[in-house]
């Protein structure tokens, strides 16, 4: 991205959930190789163009925001990943994506809950 090579898009919105992000659905289920992830994002800049997203995972729903443990940074042509543009008069692309059994694993994420603290 620093070398202006790859577009990225930070999928937190979607189509039920929008202020509210504490109420995000998106869902990571374990497998032997790590997870996949099930849900769908809306109103996301640069999708469906972007060469990566940064996404959040909701792991207990009754939590809250204390539930959302953890975030992944998904290449755009990882298998099960797909976007569609939405017609909006913007000056840059805006798009919703489906996560459909998306696969990560431990290098795909980019951050935990305990990672975000108020150290300074
Ligand atoms: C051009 C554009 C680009 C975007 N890009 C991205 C992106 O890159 N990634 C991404 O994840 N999302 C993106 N979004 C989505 C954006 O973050 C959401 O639209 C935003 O979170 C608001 O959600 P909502 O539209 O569902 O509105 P709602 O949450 O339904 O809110 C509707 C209205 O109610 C008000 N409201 C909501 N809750 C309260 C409350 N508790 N008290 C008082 N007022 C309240 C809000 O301020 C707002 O005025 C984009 C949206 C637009 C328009």
């Amino acid at each position: 991205m620093r070398q202006g090579t790859a577009v990225a898009g930070f999928a937190l919105t979607e189509p039920d959930v929008g202020s509210d992000a504490a109420a995000i659905q998106l869902r990571a289920r374990p497998c032997a190789a790590g997870w996949t992830l099930h849900g769908h994002k809306k109103w996301i800049t640069n999708a469906p163009d972007a060469d990566f997203y940064v996404t959040f995972r909701a792991h207990d729903r009754d939590a809250r925001s204390r539930g959302v443990t953890t975030a992944f940074l998904v290449p755009a042509d990882r298998p099960g990943l797909s976007g569609v543009p939405i017609e909006f008069i913007a000056d840059h692309p805006i798009g919703a994506l489906t996560f459909d059994g998306v696969p990560v694993d431990r290098s795909d994420v980019i951050a935990r809950s305990t990672e975000g603290s108020s150290r300074r």
